[in-house]
């Protein structure tokens, strides 16, 4: 061997024998980090066995505030400012969840999975709702105006922009209940391909307490953050009645709710992606805050069914029945003035019961007029 070749092959063994040394070096430190990272572990687990012994205190989460804060409400309804522990998953700690808070350190130790009847619906999102206008009986002029207000500025905004006015920005659906006002903003969502967010605004003044104004916020923030969207707020009344002169805490609350409500509207661009409607029943008794230009400037009456409108609702809710031949939707329609399409879709349900209690296959004109004249006394 040449004396070149042996001093090679002596630095080639050097350079293994350092690398072999940088291995072993990041052997042991993985070891120590191992060995560390279960230490950790043991201890935290030590942390939340003690941690559980102390009592706890039922809390509901109200809001997320950063990475290590929640605010918290307690069941005397005191609202704090907490952390938690890290066997916690932070993505558990939305508004409603229910939580245990340790009564010493006064952080989350645990989140207990939703209780169903503590779950009040207050909010609704569907991505896109499959209603479209077609689901809808009547209402032909209500939908012909609920295009051109709310579906055509969805879909083509630079008309609006081109000609230099406005459309209108938010919609108020008036009319008895169950006249399919949720409906219409249902197909509007769908036609528009928006997400539909309903909220119920008598439903959240009473199950949020003190957070009506954040909750309002919160829903604006949330339709802004994926657009289209739609936000329907039924019984709109709940929060936006004629203010009074008395000043209980609740009534206060409302207000404040009412006046988040109406920023929410002043600071909203109506050329944007969002559309919002508003239903009530109570027209009569609204604030006329809401009703002011730049609101919810533009009224669309629901009325309840005429004639011909029960007629198609009747064969709207009827198309996936089987239906005795004889069956005579001209004479069912006349006999059901005064009902609302939400009352003949219970009709058409309970002339199928009927049927169903007699063996029958079809469901006949008798199994409807039962149905009806039950209804009838129910109204
Ligand atoms: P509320 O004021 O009580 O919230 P609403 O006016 O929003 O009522 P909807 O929720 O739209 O009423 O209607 C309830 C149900 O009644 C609907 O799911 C639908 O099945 C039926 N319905 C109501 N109106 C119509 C209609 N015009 N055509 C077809 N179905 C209807």
């Amino acid at each position: 061997m040449t004396n070149d070749s042996n001093s090679t092959l002596k630095t080639e063994n050097n350079e293994l024998n350092r690398k072999f040394r940088d291995l072993e070096k990041d052997h042991l430190l993985l070891k120590i980090e191992n060995e560390s990272q279960k230490y950790k572990i043991k201890k935290l687990k030590e942390e939340i066995r003690t941690l559980k012994k102390i009592p706890q205190i039922l809390a509901t989460v109200v809001d997320r505030l950063d990475e290590e804060k929640v605010a918290i409400r307690g069941t005397v309804g005191h609202t704090l400012i907490v952390g938690f522990t890290e066997n916690i998953d932070g993505k558990l700690l939305i508004p409603g969840a229910r939580v245990a808070l340790n009564e010493h350190t006064m952080s989350i130790v645990e989140v207990y999975p939703d209780e169903k009847d503590a779950e009040v619906k207050a909010m609704e999102i569907e991505e896109k709702p499959d209603t479209d206008y077609e689901d809808i009986g009547g209402l032909e002029s209500q939908i012909i105006e609920i295009k051109e207000t709310v579906e055509l500025p969805l879909k083509h905004p630079e008309i609006f922009e081109e000609i230099g006015i406005d459309p209108p920005k938010g919609i108020l659906l008036k009319g008895p209940p169950g006249t399919g006002k949720t409906l219409l903003a249902k197909a509007v969502a769908n036609e528009t391909n928006a997400r539909f967010i309903k909220l119920v605004a008598s439903e959240f003044v009473n199950k949020f307490l003190g957070e009506g104004a954040r909750y309002v916020r919160e829903v604006f923030e949330l339709a802004r953050e994926k657009t289209p969207a739609i936000i329907f707020i039924d019984e709109i009344d709940a929060i936006g009645t004629r203010r009074t002169e008395s000043h209980t805490g609740g009534e206060r609350e409302v207000h404040r709710t009412l006046m988040q409500l109406l920023a929410e509207l002043d600071g909203f661009d109506q050329r944007g992606d969002v559309g919002i409607i508003a239903a009530t029943n109570r027209a009569d008794i609204l604030d006329e805050a809401l009703l002011r230009p730049g609101r919810f400037d533009r009224t669309i009456e629901v009325p309840l069914p005429n004639e011909e409108s029960r007629k198609d609702i009747l064969k709207i809710h009827t198309k996936r029945m089987k239906l005795d031949k004889e069956l005579d939707f001209d004479k069912l329609s006349a006999s059901t003035e005064g009902l609302s399409g939400a009352d003949l879709k219970a009709v058409c349900t309970e002339a199928g019961m009927f049927a169903i209690r007699n063996s029958r296959k079809k469901v006949t004109q008798e199994d409807f007029i039962k149905a009806i004249e039950k209804m009838m006394e129910l109204n």
